[in-house]
């Protein structure tokens, strides 16, 4: 039922050529999955060279043939998509619902950047004479590498994938070594679907090393990164080194901020389905609630009815209503925001605690009457805890949603067209969804600002991200 563990270099896979390996955790029983290998110099300097030649290949192919190789792909994992499903909650413990989800959106992802790798159109700006044509051409940064976390192991990597070789790049992925099997999925679909060899290369190792290393190469035009602001700021400095461009998707801190003029139930059914998705490892969770004192009682009673409602279980199950959380670090890091809360006089009016014997997981959580300097209010939570606190009027909700050095995503519930406007205009935040929480879409901009990165993925802005702008004037045209 799971993946073949294995790197994927020059188009063969490949096991690691100094033999160290690493084992791979169900997060729902902590049982092993199988030995991931782990890359060598040797290796690592095959992928390099792999994706120069790769790069030389695909950049040589026309957009039409790219499109094609790459739509194919994506019909591979549709039609794989129960198998990568099951490998993907074996590995991150997601339920299986949403890996299916997952699955089909990675294939979504896929198929969008190949059309639109179709429409890397340039521009013709008339000259300041009759006989000089100056083109504004889209051309491929080059040979780029990738590095992404354990939380959307099939969409994170097909980001990346897809808007590299949409533009026309080759590509080195180094995906979570905690949730392998998905990446590994994917770029089988890939290498089935014709891609040619060394134009997507797949390895693992320790994160560190990975990335300093290919950072490093002057190989390497672009890099990508999706994780936590910590190492996106360290891989920005190493890429700015080498004056490489980069794409940082980092961590957040999504305010939700729920008016006078909802109603409170129906809203909070909403935002405890978006908290509690992935058991709240999600870089856009809805994480801080600010609710209008109005309604704050009643749609605190119905987050609160919902979280201890939930049934908590393995995601292969067809009963379980929230996986396990990723890794046991996650649970650490839960019981630690937790006793901060209530320390500071946080009220638990639900979960709070660890859950069964064996694996990660830990109940879904809500805080009410949390102090300004708990600990969950500050740093990223990460998992399913959900702070909920009373606010008077619109400034005062726009300066506690701003207070952050995070930019990722916000959210905002209202009737009124007035204040949607104002909250969209007012809140610093890369993304904004008003009634509803779709943010990420293959067809839209997805990134932040402040601490939370720059750049974007999906839209026409995530082809973008791996094309660069060559200005020709030519006289005598
Ligand atoms: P972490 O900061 O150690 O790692 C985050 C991710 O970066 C992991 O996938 C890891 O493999 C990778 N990584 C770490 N060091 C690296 C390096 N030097 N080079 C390349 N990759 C590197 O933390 P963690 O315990 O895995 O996750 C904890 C925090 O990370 C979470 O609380 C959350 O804030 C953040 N996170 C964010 C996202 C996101 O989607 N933005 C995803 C996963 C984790």
């Amino acid at each position: 039922m799971y993946e073949t563990l294995a790197m994927f270099i020059d188009g063969r896979w490949v096991q690691g050529g100094d033999g160290r390996s690493e084992e791979v955790l169900n997060p729902a029983t902590g049982a092993s999955l199988g030995r991931l290998p782990h890359a060598s110099r040797a290796d690592l300097d095959r992928s390099l060279d792999a994706a120069r030649k790769g790069f030389k290949i695909w950049r040589g192919t026309n957009a039409y043939d790219r499109a094609k190789v790459m739509r194919k792909a994506a019909q591979l994992i549709r039609d794989r998509q129960e198998q990568i499903s099951q490998i993907l909650t074996l590995e991150e413990g997601k339920i299986l619902a949403e890996a299916r989800l997952e699955v089909g959106s990675t294939a979504d992802i896929i198929e969008w950047m190949a059309e639109e790798g179709r429409r890397a159109y340039g521009r013709i700006i008339p000259g300041r004479a009759a006989n000089i044509r100056q083109m504004a051409i889209k051309e491929p940064i080059g040979p780029c590498a990738a590095f992404t976390p354990w939380n959307f192991p099939g969409i994170t990597p097909a980001r990346k994938i897809a808007g590299a070789l949409g533009a026309g790049c080759s590509l080195i992925i180094k995906a979570s070594e905690e949730t392998p099997g998905t990446c590994i999925a994917i770029v089988r679909a890939f290498a089935d679907a014709g891609l040619p060899a060394g134009v997507l290369n797949l390895v693992f190792g320790v994160p560190n090393d990975i990335s300093t290393y290919l950072i490093g190469s002057p190989v390497i035009r672009k890099i990508s990164f999706t994780g936590s602001v910590p190492v996106g700021k360290h891989l920005a400095k190493m890429a700015a080194e080498g004056m490489k461009r980069a794409t940082m998707e980092l961590g957040g801190h999504s305010p939700v901020i729920v008016f006078d003029d909802v109603d409170p139930v129906k809203v909070a059914d909403v935002a405890a389905a978006g908290k509690y998705r992935n058991a709240g490892q999600v870089c856009i969770s809805p994480t801080r609630f600010f609710v209008h004192e109005s309604n704050y009682k009643k749609f605190a009673e119905r987050f609160t009815e919902i979280a201890k409602g939930l049934k908590l279980g393995n995601g292969l199950e067809a009963s379980s209503q929230m996986g396990p959380m990723a890794n046991e670090r996650r649970v650490g890091a839960m019981e630690m925001f937790v006793g901060d809360a209530k320390a500071k006089g946080a009220n638990v009016a639900a979960g709070g605690e660890r859950h069964g014997n064996a694996g990660y997981f830990f109940r879904p959580t809500v805080l009410t009457d949390v102090p300004g300097d708990a600990r969950v209010l500050n740093e990223e939570p990460f998992g399913p805890v959900a702070p909920i606190m009373p606010f008077k009027t619109f400034d005062e909700v726009i300066e506690k949603a701003n207070a952050l050095p995070f930019g990722l995503a916000a959210y905002a519930f209202t009737n009124s067209t007035k204040t949607a406007t104002a909250v969209a205009d007012a809140v610093e935040s890369g993304m904004v969804g008003v009634n509803h929480l779709g943010i990420s879409m293959p067809e839209t901009p997805f990134g932040g600002i402040k601490d939370s990165g720059y750049g974007h993925e999906g839209g026409i802005e995530g082809l973008e991200a791996y094309l660069i702008t060559k200005f020709v004037t030519q006289l005598g045209a």
